[in-house]
């Protein structure tokens, strides 16, 4: 690029040799496009946004932003929790048009392009009978999820969604689009299963699909009572492999099965999902219900997609305030820290939440991939949904950054993709030591002079 012509000029130039678009303030369609998931991010002013159509318009990009010294920023779903996928004046590389679905079902593999959410290929799968595992929202992209690790509601059952990984096709730095797998580019593969976006743009992901021939799943909903909580985490701490919990105490939002006078109220919606049998699920869930008479009780035998029921709609866009912390032990001191939480928080809508780990994202060992918290056996996380200007901004944030002090006081660790961008000392959290160590050293190989560096930042060594 001739470094002669004023940098808009330059752009406008990138768009001539990519077959995707280029999107700058100048167009119409910009103010829409720059804007991420979190509402706190919405200041942010790219130079322009790359809706790259093909791997190789992403190398050709990656090669721009080395020759003009732009920023760049890496957008898949946009839901990043640190705000990665814009920042001002930086080019923004967005994946959402890498959208392609590749099944093959006799092989029980799929091809996913980055730029796909986990609803998207979701029902894709779901359709033939097939399941992998993402989060709990429907609307994440599944390129920071799988970079960061997965957490979602088959973690007991087959593992993390990185667990799940066979293979990725990525652009690296130099401009290489390479397969990265267990044989080929061993260590990049392994980084990229926890290490985030550090190493290269991924474009596909292949993962192994799961026979999923009955589901049974949807929210059991109790009165926020620390020692049904706290039961109950010891519940689905025990419980068959088969059921995955994800539960909070959370304010109701307003909906046919919520009776009127609970509606706003703090309750404990607890999001089962059972992978098997319809009988066994049924046996698997009697103790839980047994716990208390539930204030709702709508979980049975339904699509695995239905467990994004909890997606807020378009219209309920805001700011987000998040903390995460593993967990070793979860205990009735604990729940009452859980509870006292939810209290605390001042936003409309908040989440303080519990995930029960274990079974299968247990029994891989923790150097096998660069996600390394397989010893916890829960997840707590606390997320403020709201609006407003920099106080309120700080208010949550404080809510949040409390309030994972006082459920989890021992760092057992961070969850990646749930650092905020206000957590400095996140990556020491994320990663122990001997991985960081080691995606140091992968960072080198793949992109010594740190182009990826608008994310949760590995330096190399
Ligand atoms: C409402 C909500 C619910 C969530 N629930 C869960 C959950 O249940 N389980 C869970 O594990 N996580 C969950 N998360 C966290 C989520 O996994 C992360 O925020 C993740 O980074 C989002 O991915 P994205 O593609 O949507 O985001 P983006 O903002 O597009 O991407 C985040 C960052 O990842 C990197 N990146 C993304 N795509 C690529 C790529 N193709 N190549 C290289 N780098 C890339 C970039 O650094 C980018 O800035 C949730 C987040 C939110 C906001």
């Amino acid at each position: 690029m001739d470094k002669r012509f004023p940098i808009q000029d330059q752009i406008e130039m990138l768009g001539a040799m990519l077959r995707g678009r280029v999107i700058t303030p100048a167009q119409a369609d910009y103010e829409a496009l720059r804007l991420v998931a979190l509402a706190q991010f919405d200041t942010r002013r790219p130079a322009a946004i790359v809706r790259v159509a093909t791997p190789s318009d992403i190398a050709t990009t990656l090669n721009f932003a080395q020759a003009t010294d732009l920023p760049l920023a890496i957008r898949a779903g946009g839901h990043s929790t640190g705000g990665y996928g814009v920042a001002d004046g930086a080019l923004v590389i967005d994946l959402r048009d890498l959208s392609t679905i590749d099944i093959d079902t006799a092989a029980r593999t799929v091809w996913a392009g980055a730029g796909c959410t986990a609803a998207e290929v979701t029902h894709a799968v779901e359709q033939r009978g097939l399941i992998v595992g993402f989060g709990d929202a429907g609307t994440v992209g599944i390129a920071g999820l799988s970079l960061g690790g997965g957490i979602g509601y088959l973690a007991r059952k087959h593992g993390l969604t990185i667990d799940s990984l066979l293979a990725v096709e990525i652009v690296t730095a130099s401009g290489d689009i390479l397969i990265a797998d267990n044989t080929n580019h061993a260590d990049l593969f392994w980084a990229v299963r926890g290490g985030g976006g550090n190493f290269g743009v991924v474009t596909r992901f292949k993962y192994r699909l799961q026979p999923l021939p009955a589901f049974t799943g949807g929210p059991l909903v109790f009165p926020p009572v620390p020692e049904i909580i706290a039961a109950f985490v010891r519940l689905a701490d025990q419980a068959p492999d088969e059921l995955t919990a994800i539960a909070m105490v959370m304010p109701l939002p307003p909906a046919p099965f919520i009776p009127v006078e609970a509606e706003g109220k703090l309750a404990f919606v607890a999001m089962m999902a059972y992978a098997g049998d319809a009988e066994a699920a049924q046996k698997a869930l009697a103790p839980f219900r047994a716990l208390a008479t539930p204030l709702a009780d709508l979980v049975g035998p339904a699509p695995y997609s239905s467990l994004y029921m909890l997606d807020p709609p378009p219209e309920m866009r805001g700011m987000v305030a998040v903390r995460s912390r593993f967990t070793k032990d979860f205990g009735l001191d604990d729940a009452r820290a859980l509870v006292n939480a939810a209290n605390a928080c001042t936003a409309p809508m908040s989440m303080s939440q519990i995930r029960v780990l274990g079974g299968a994202h247990a029994r891989v060992a923790t150097d096998a991939t660069a996600f390394a918290h397989r010893g916890s056996r829960f997840m707590v996380s606390f997320l403020a949904m709201y609006g407003g200007g920099p106080d309120e901004v700080a208010a949550q944030e404080r809510w949040a950054g409390d309030a994972v002090a006082a459920v989890a006081p021992v760092s057992d660790g961070t969850y990646v993709n749930f650092l905020g961008d206000a957590e400095a000392r996140g990556l020491a959290s994320a990663y122990p030591a001997a991985t960081l160590e080691r995606l140091r050293r992968v960072k080198r190989r793949y992109d010594p002079e740190n182009l990826f560096r608008l994310n949760t930042n590995i330096t190399p060594a």
